[in-house]
C-alpha cells in the first residue's frame, strides 16, 4: 500500500510517501513559506534534488502541489492520486481523548479542534492539512497519529500538577507529554534490537533534537515524560526555556515591560541554548563557538548537558532501575561529545561506555561495552514510519470491519 504521510505545521509541510510493503520512501520533500511565498523541495531516491518556488498562499495549494509533484510525468511515484491508498496526519494534541492512533472522522476532527486551547500554536495547522487533504483525496481513509497518545499510560502522579485540582477537572491542566510517537517508535526497536519483549525491558529515551524531551518506558508503557501541558516544558531546548521557576515569566514580563504573550514569546524562542549562549541554537554552531573560547556558548552545552543527566537521573529512581538508555533524534544521533558527558554521569549505575562505538552518526548501535550493566544505545527515530505502520493497521482494521458489516447485511 502507497501512504502519504503529512507533518504540517503553522508555514511548512513535511510529506513522504512510503510503500508500506516494502517500507521503502518512495519520495519526500518540504514545502515552506506557507503564506508567505512558497518553496517546494522534492526528493527520489536516484535523481538530484529538486527545489522550486511556487506560490502557496494557504495549505491547500501546498498540498495540491505535491499531488501533482507525485505524479509528474519524468520525476513522480504515482500517476493517479488514488494510487495513495491511505495518508497518515501527524497531530500533535490529542488532550486525554486519545491514547492511540485513530481514522479521522468529522467527528474526530472536531474532538480533535476541542483540544486546540491546549496546543494554539501547533493543533490549528495540524487540522488545516487534514482539511486540505480531505478537500484534494475526499474518498482516501485518513488517519491521525497523536504525539500525545504514547504518554496516556502515565500514572496521575506523573502528570498532575501541584496547582488546584479543579484546574485539572475543568481545562483538564495536567503533564501530557509529547513526541510520544519517537518514544514509541525508539522503545520498541530498542527491545528488537537485544531480543528482548518491551515488557521485560526499562528504558530512558532520550530524543534530543531542536525540540528535547525525555521519557521513562517501563514495560513497554510511559510511566513519565519530561514534556509538560505543551512542548516547553522539561529539558532546556534550542530555543525553549524548558523548565523554570513560573515567576521568571511574571519578572522578565514586568523587568523588559512585556505582555504575558510576548513574555512567552521570549520563552519559546528565544531561551534555551540560544539564549543562554547568544550564538545559535543549533549544536553544531555551539560547540564550534565553544572550541574557540565562547564561554556562553560552553555554558549553554554544559546546562544542556545537566539538565538531561537531572532528568534521565530522575527517571531511574522513577523506574527503581534502568535497562537501556537510548538516544535519538539529531543531538542523540549525531552528537558523540553530549552523548559522552550525559553518560559519564552514569557510572555509579555501572554504564561503560564504548568510545569507539559511540563514535557513531545516525545509525543503530549499542555504544556501551559489553560489560557495561545498563546498555547505551543509539536508535535512529523514523516517526514518518511510525505514522505509515500506524496508518496501514488502522486502515486494513477498517476495511475488515466494512467486510464483516457487508456479510452480517
Ligand atoms: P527537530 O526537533 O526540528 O526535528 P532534529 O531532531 O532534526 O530537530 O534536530 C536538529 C538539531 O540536531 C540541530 O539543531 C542540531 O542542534 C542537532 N544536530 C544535527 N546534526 C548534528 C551533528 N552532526 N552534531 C551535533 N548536533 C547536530
Amino acid at each position: 500500500m502507497k501512504v502519504l504521510v503529512i507533518n504540517c505545521g503553522s508555514s511548512s509541510l513535511k510529506y513522504q510517501v512510503i510503500d508500506s510493503d516494502t517500507e521503502n520512501v518512495l519520495a519526500k520533500g518540504l514545502c515552506e513559506r506557507i503564506g508567505i511565498d512558497g518553496v517546494l523541495t522534492y526528493q527520489k531516491p536516484g535523481i538530484d534534488k529538486i527545489k522550486f518556488e511556487a506560490p502557496m498562499p494557504k495549505h491547500r495549494q501546498a498540498v495540491e502541489l505535491v499531488l501533482k509533484q507525485l505524479m509528474d510525468p519524468e520525476v513522480g511515484v504515482i500517476k493517479s492520486i488514488d494510487e495513495i491508498q491511505a495518508v497518515g496526519h501527524r497531530m500533535v494534541h490529542g488532550g486525554e481523548k486519545f491514547a492511540c492512533s485513530t481514522l479521522l472522522t468529522d467527528e474526530v476532527l472536531q474532538t480533535v479542534e476541542s483540544c486546540n486551547d491546549l496546543a494554539p500554536l501547533h493543533n490549528p495547522p495540524t487540522l488545516v492539512g487534514v482539511n486540505a487533504c480531505k478537500e484534494l483525496m475526499p474518498t482516501t481513509p485518513m488517519v491521525g497519529v497523536f504525539d500525545t497518545a504514547f504518554h496516556q499510560t502515565m500514572p496521575a502522579e506523573a502528570y498532575i500538577y501541584g496547582v488546584p485540582y479543579e484546574y485539572y477537572e475543568k481545562y483538564t491542566l495536567r503533564r501530557f507529554g509529547f513526541h510520544g510517537t519517537s518514544h514509541r517508535f525508539v522503545s520498541q526497536r530498542v527491545a528488537e534490537i537485544l531480543g528482548k519483549k518491551p515488557e521485560d525491558l526499562k528504558i530512558i529515551v532520550c530524543h534530543l533534537g531542536n525540540g528535547s524531551s525525555i521519557t521513562a518506558v517501563d514495560h513497554g508503557k510511559s510511566v513519565d515524560t519530561s514534556m509538560g501541558l505543551t512542548p516547553l516544558g522539561g529539558v532546556i531546548m534550542g530555543t525553549r526555556c524548558g523548565d523554570i521557576d513560573p515567576t521568571v515569566v511574571e519578572y522578565v514580563a514586568q523587568k523588559e515591560d512585556l505582555s504575558l504573550e510576548e513574555a512567552m514569546a521570549v520563552m519559546n524562542k528565544k531561551s534555551g541554548v540560544l539564549g543562554i549562549s547568544g550564538v545559535s541554537s543549533d549544536f553544531r554552531d555551539l560547540e564550534e563557538a565553544a572550541a574557540n573560547g565562547n564561554e556562553r556558548a560552553d555554558l549553554a552545552l554544559k546546562t544542556f548537558v545537566h539538565t538531561v543527566v537531572k532528568t534521565v537521573g530522575s527517571y531511574v529512581a522513577v523506574m527503581n532501575g534502568v535497562d537501556v538508555i537510548v538516544f535519538t533524534a539529531g543531538i542523540g544521533e549525531n552528537d558523540t561529545a553530549i552523548r559522552a558527558s550525559v553518560l559519564e554521569h552514569f557510572g555509579y549505575l555501572g554504564v561503560t561506555l564504548d568510545p569507539v562505538a559511540n563514535d557513531v552518526h545516525g545509525k543503530e548501535r549499542i555504544i556501551s561495552t559489553k560489560d557495561s550493566k545498563v546498555t547505551a544505545m543509539v536508535v535512529p527515530t523514523n516517526e514518518e514510519l511510525a505514522i505509515c505502520r500506524d496508518t496501514v493497521e488502522i486502515v486494513t482494521k477498517k476495511v475488515v470491519e466494512e467486510a464483516v458489516k457487508e456479510v452480517l447485511k
